[in-house]
């Protein structure tokens, strides 16, 4: 028998997937096709959307149009990469005078260099870095790096954390994580990270750590958790790994600035391309001299496109010239907003709904409180589905599993066409909502 929650959600899902299908069924055939070709229709499985993900056949500004001529405000931005908006004036003309120039070259451009030191201004732990092609493969080499660096053989995680798809703590049980000792510890939880590193310390290489849990449901790191990694890293040996891949975002130095910790090493990607495939892995000069060609016995790092110079010279252009201090700034600060405003919303409408996050990036959770451990209840994951399918059929692009981001080019309008939709669904939606609260923490 299904619970009172699982089966009003039901009636809820059935209600919005048959809206969904009305609106969009060329891209329920788009999918049919694909899945012949595609596992499952799909090769990033973030995109997946049951019944089927709405096929983008455009972007402007903030804005994606489907197949179907569905128009979307965009509030996922390429779940934050796309932190400019779509094909900005001033990368659309880096990219024309880049063809002009020719590619793959299988040589250098300056742009590497110029990109280099960009991101280390920003980040002043990196003395050194060198450039990949995703966030996932930053991580691999902070991690084959770590631990050639330390000789040891296990990595603390974080449960809930993400690191790529094959450094991935979000399911129970990963099944295609790369095959390294690991430690998988609750977050926010100083104790436990003491203790681990009390009985094991000599055998850690790294402690991977987001500062805000991203893929997690955007929880951020207590200042006390974050400065008792440094401490613990510092006392043990092993290498704090910061993964700013997704938090670059939220202010000019990362969040590292923002908590006033530094790290080890550090891993980038998303919005330092410029909209292009990109990944960076930085640390002490003396950590990276293991990849320095000159010298004997130096570590071979090569890579095909880890100089490609779409990704290098947008890079530059998106670091230099648009992703200024100010900008991030307001941008992080209109994202601070819209979330105390969705707070609002739940407040008003007396409904146990929380909003969690930082700047630009939030989450949508179930309870009273703000959560500061991962946690995931199939209930709340459907209440999520709810939402991301009720605000498509609105107009509104979000994550799958309800994160809302904001970017440079969002704008007042969106933002009040969102928290209308918000507003609607949760008056709606309210006493579902509160029936799952009571099945999900009693
Ligand atoms: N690290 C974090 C914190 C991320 O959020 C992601 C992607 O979402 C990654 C690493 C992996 O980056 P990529 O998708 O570029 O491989």
């Amino acid at each position: 028998m299904p619970t009172d929650a699982a089966h009003l959600l039901d009636q809820a899902l059935d209600d919005v997937v048959t809206r969904y299908r009305q609106r969009t069924p060329r891209s329920a055939a788009a999918y049919a096709d694909a899945c012949a070709v595609l596992p499952g229709g799909n090769t990033r499985s973030n995109l997946h959307v049951d019944p089927y993900p709405v096929l983008i056949d455009r972007a402007y500004e903030g804005v994606l149009v489907d197949i179907d001529g569905n128009e979307y405000d965009d509030f996922n931005n390429d779940y934050t990469v796309a932190v400019l908006g779509h094909s900005h004036p001033r990368i659309a003309a880096e990219v024309h005078q880049v063809l002009a120039g020719g590619t793959n070259w299988g040589g250098r451009s300056a742009a590497e260099a110029d990109l280099a030191r960009s991101i280390i201004e920003r980040f002043p732990a990196i003395e050194q870095l060198r450039f990949v092609n995703s966030g996932t493969e930053a991580n691999l080499m902070a991690l084959v790096t770590a631990l050639d660096a330390t000789g040891r053989d296990t990595i603390v995680v974080f449960d809930g954390g993400y690191h790529g798809s094959t450094l991935s703590w979000v399911a129970e049980h990963p099944r295609i994580n790369v095959p390294v000792d690991v430690l998988r510890l609750p977050y926010n939880d100083v104790d436990a990270l003491r203790t681990a590193v009390a009985q094991q310390g000599g055998r850690i290489a790294a402690v991977f750590c987001e500062l805000m849990l991203n893929s997690g449901g955007c929880i951020p790191a207590t200042p006390e958790f974050a400065h008792e990694i440094r401490t613990q890293c510092t006392a043990s040996g092993a290498l704090m790994v910061v993964d700013e891949v997704m938090t670059a975002r939220l202010g000019h130095g990362g969040l590292q600035r923002r908590y006033g910790v530094r790290p080890d090493m550090v891993t980038l990607g998303k919005i330092i391309g410029g909209g292009f495939p990109i990944g960076a892995f930085g640390a002490s000069a003396e950590v990276m001299a293991m990849y320095d060609v000159r010298t004997r016995g130096a570590t071979a790092h090569g890579g095909s496109f880890n100089n490609e110079i779409f990704s290098m010279r947008c890079g530059v252009v998106a670091m230099r010239e648009l992703l200024t201090e100010q900008e991030l700034d307001r941008m992080n600060a209109t994202g601070d907003r819209l979330r105390a405003s969705i707070q609002a919303v739940f407040h008003r409408h007396e409904v146990p709904l929380v909003m969690t996050g930082i700047g630009s990036t939030c989450a949508l959770h179930v309870g009273d409180e703000p959560p500061v451990r991962f946690h995931r209840h199939p209930l709340v994951d459907r209440v999520r589905r709810h939402l991301h399918l009720s605000l498509n059929c609105r107009g509104l692009w979000v994550a799958g599993r309800a994160m809302i981001a904001t970017s440079l080019v969002t704008t007042d309008a969106q933002i009040d066409r969102l928290l209308g939709a918000i507003d609607d669904w949760t008056g709606t939606h309210a006493p579902l909502i509160r029936t799952v609260a009571q099945e999900v923490d009693p």
